[in-house]
């Protein structure tokens, strides 16, 4: 199938981009394509405006200053993996760049529309709420930020304005732990269960514990049982916690899996990262 008729527009500014949104209620943004062009093409998008930000040179650039991470709303994915600064900082943010798709989605899609996106089996979504990070949003009246926390209302669902535009995403890297994995069916499908995990580990205990579950649930969501069931214990200690994750989360049942296997799957996730927490700890 053809995509639609649409007029485009390819704006210097964020400024000029919210304009045209806010003059055109059926305007929508683009940037690396990867999820609005397929929706084009199977003409469940209509637009009748494209605002393309490949222009805007403020949504690039990857910064790392006092312990927070920015990443430009219009980095790949492919320039996140293999950012330098970021293997640096936080190589655990790198492999969960990696985890994306194939390369060839990974060089165009973009940090800042997967997150607009909210897929329910996006990656990034499930990163941002397990390190309690937030993005920058700029609209025609003005800058505001979100945390990962207000942001995400649902599948395919953000408390973004029509007229806002992400302009960054932000990942505290303070010296918690980070743990993020994933099941695939297939290499570079969506994951069928996405763990991201922060911790920090004292004297073998953890605590500061935040858990988010992508790809198993119908939206990404945070598992506040489990994590309230770790808090001070010894990765070892975490039968508790690993009861609480398999009741408290609700999990998808659809064609690719039942919501048992789901279960299991992000169960077996859940004691990975445990596993690896315990080896960081050097108790394993
Ligand atoms: C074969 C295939 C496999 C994929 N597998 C995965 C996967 O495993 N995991 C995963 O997470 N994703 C996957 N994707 C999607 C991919 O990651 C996309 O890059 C991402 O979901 C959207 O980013 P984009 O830059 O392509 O945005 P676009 O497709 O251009 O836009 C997506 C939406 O976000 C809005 N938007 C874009 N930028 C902004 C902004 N700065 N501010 C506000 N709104 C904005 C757009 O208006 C649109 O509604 C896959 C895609 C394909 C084609």
């Amino acid at each position: 199938m053809k995509s639609p008729v649409f007029a485009y527009a390819a704006p210097n500014t964020v400024a000029e981009a919210c304009s045209l949104l806010a003059n055109d209620e059926d305007a929508k943004l683009l940037a690396g394509g990867q999820s609005l062009v397929p929706l084009l093409a199977l003409r469940l998008a209509a637009p009748t405006t494209l605002v393309d930000l490949r222009l805007v040179p403020a949504l690039t650039g990857i910064t790392y200053d006092q312990g927070v991470l920015r990443l430009g709303a219009m980095t790949t994915h492919r320039a996140i993996e293999r950012s330098p600064l970021v293997q640096d900082v936080a190589p655990a943010i790198a492999e969960a760049a990696a985890l994306i798709a194939h390369p060839q989605v990974r060089t165009r899609g973009t940090i800042g529309g997967a997150v607009a996106h909210a897929d329910a089996a996006a990656e990034w979504p499930a990163v941002l709420l397990a390190l309690g990070g937030h993005v920058e949003v700029t609209g025609t009246t003005g800058s505001r930020s979100i945390s990962a926390s207000d942001l995400f209302m649902g599948p395919f669902m953000t408390s973004l304005e029509p007229d806002e535009v992400i302009t960054s995403v932000s990942l505290p890297i303070d010296g918690r732990e980070i743990w993020v994995d994933e099941h695939q069916r297939r290499h570079g499908d969506y994951g069928l269960s996405i763990l991201a995990m922060t911790y920090q580990l004292s004297d073998g205990f953890l605590t500061d514990v935040r858990l988010a579950v992508a790809g198993a649930t119908g939206s990404v969501t945070r598992a506040p049982e489990a994590e309230a069931a770790l808090e001070g214990r010894a990765p070892a200690d975490s039968s508790d916690a690993i009861t609480a994750l398999a009741a408290e989360l609700s999990y998808t049942s659809d064609i690719h899996g039942s919501a048992d296997y789901r279960r299991d799957i992000t169960t077996t996730l859940f004691q990975r990262a445990l596993r690896a927490a315990g080896e960081r700890s050097g108790q394993a």
